[in-house]
């Protein structure tokens, strides 16, 4: 169930109202998207923080309240709602004074932003020297404009699946290679890590013919989807290799297990890559090849296949999941295992390791990414690139630069020498002592 709620009054819901407010039992990724940023807010009776719709709202910078029960009862079309996507809270039909609180924080917020922009142009440099890069996500057009606004300095993952969620037929390879050819444009030199298409899971393509499957999450998905229906990949690849011409391309494979599949991959590339030349289209002035890191499995893969990689890519979302069986789509399972307990910044440390090794630059693209704390840690551990929402840049940078993150990672080591099981409070205290 559907309904479009408005500050407007009497809306019958029949068409759009001006500043709508979605509120339904769950959405998918695609239905947001068809909405789009028209859209000034989401508040559903289910769904789940770490599902692709959440990051879809997160993209458009959209507040979306999840595990509001009853709304779709309790709210008639055209009712005032107020949605504070931050607080997780919502208030219906609220009272003036309510109505002048939230004025208030909006104003409070927007002058926060106004301190972030003034950094901007500033490394997110800790007080030890150590410079980590902040790079963004993005997969939408509307996404790049944020990539001046935001300071970033490249874009860390582009989820190609996006563009192919909010249409009703697969894009045609021209059609595609234009559309990568503007994003690398707007990049204006920063580079771009395209992911290839990542279906599958919860995000299903209208155009598709659904799997029947018991656990989509771990089911045909991703790169398991591109190896068994190579057309598409290929297309995929090809609109690439001739978007990126005399530019510097990055592609980056998705939800690779195990090294058989990278390698596959890599040799579908190579052979795209071969095909185009030959055809006598200009090639891409560089090629870099890389993996996401989201199974844990991948951690443990031989020596050869870090060396196979020009770089690397934490995707926190589903390494997280799979690591503590906890389905990031369900919010009772999802919130009982912290990013930082111990036995997950092992599992950071071990990556890191392996990846120095080897000599590969490493990333972390996941939401957590974006959340401060979570972020500084994960430069503590060792990883020198993260990648998050456009919108998380300013706080991540303004703490970066205001602390030691050598100091911090003495801070952890001691603390994860002591047993501790979850280091988010040493973190904090030390945070507090800053
Ligand atoms: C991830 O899993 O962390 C990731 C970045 O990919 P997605 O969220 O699109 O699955
Ligand atoms: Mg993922």
């Amino acid at each position: 169930m559907l309904r479009i709620l408005t500050g407007q009054g009497s809306n019958t819901g029949a068409e759009m109202p001006d500043d709508p407010i979605l509120v339904a039992r769950n959405i998918g990724p695609a239905e947001l998207l068809e909405y789009g940023r028209k859209l000034k807010g989401v508040v559903l009776e289910e769904g789940s923080v770490g599902s692709h719709a959440a990051i879809v709202a997160r993209a458009l910078a959209i507040p979306l309240v999840i595990h509001t029960s009853r709304i779709t009862a309790e709210a008639l079309n055209g009712d005032p709602i107020l949605v504070d996507g931050d607080q997780g809270i919502v208030h219906l039909r609220p009272e003036e004074s309510v109505a002048a609180a939230f004025r208030d924080n909006l104003a409070m917020q927007a002058e926060a932003q106004d301190r972030y922009a003034s950094l901007r142009n500033l490394p997110a440099t800790g007080t030890c020297g150590t410079t980590i890069q902040l790079y963004m996500n993005a997969g939408l057009m509307a996404d790049l404009p944020s990539l001046e606004g935001s300071g970033a300095e490249g874009v860390g993952l582009f989820r190609t699946e996006l563009q192919f969620l909010i249409r009703n037929h697969v894009p045609r390879r021209a059609e595609l290679a234009r559309l990568y050819r503007h994003v690398i444009d707007s990049a204006k030199g920063k580079p771009v890590m395209f992911r290839t298409l990542d279906i599958g899971s919860d995000k299903v393509l209208p155009y598709m013919k659904p799997q029947d499957e018991p656990n989509p999450a771990m089911g045909w998905r991703a790169i398991r989807v591109g190896l068994d229906k190579r057309g598409v990949l290929r297309m995929q690849l090809q609109s690439l290799i001739r978007a990126s011409a005399g530019c510097p391309l990055h592609v980056m494979f998705p939800f690779i297990s195990d090294i058989t599949e990278y390698e596959a991959a890599y040799r579908i590339l190579m052979h795209e890559l071969a095909r185009e030349q030959r055809l006598g289209h200009d090639m891409p002035s560089d090629i870099r090849v890389g993996a996401m890191l989201e199974t844990p499995a991948l951690a443990f893969a031989p020596k050869r296949f870090f060396e196979m990689c020009d770089f690397i890519s934490i995707g926190g979302n589903d390494l997280k999941q799979f690591f503590f069986a906890a389905d990031r789509e369900n919010e009772r399972v999802r919130r009982r295992y912290d990013t930082l307990s111990a036995s997950f910044l092992m599992l950071l440390r071990q990556i890191v390791a392996r990846c120095e090794e080897a000599r590969v630059p490493l990333s972390f693209c996941g939401e957590d990414a974006g959340r401060p704390i979570e972020a500084l840690t994960f430069a503590a551990l060792g990883i020198r690139r993260l990648s998050m929402r456009p919108a998380s840049i300013g706080p991540v940078k303004h703490l970066i630069r205001r602390v030691s993150i050598s100091e911090l990672r003495q801070v952890i080591d001691d603390a994860q020498d002591s047993g501790l099981t979850n280091l988010r409070r040493p973190i904090t205290e030390w945070l507090a002592r800053q």
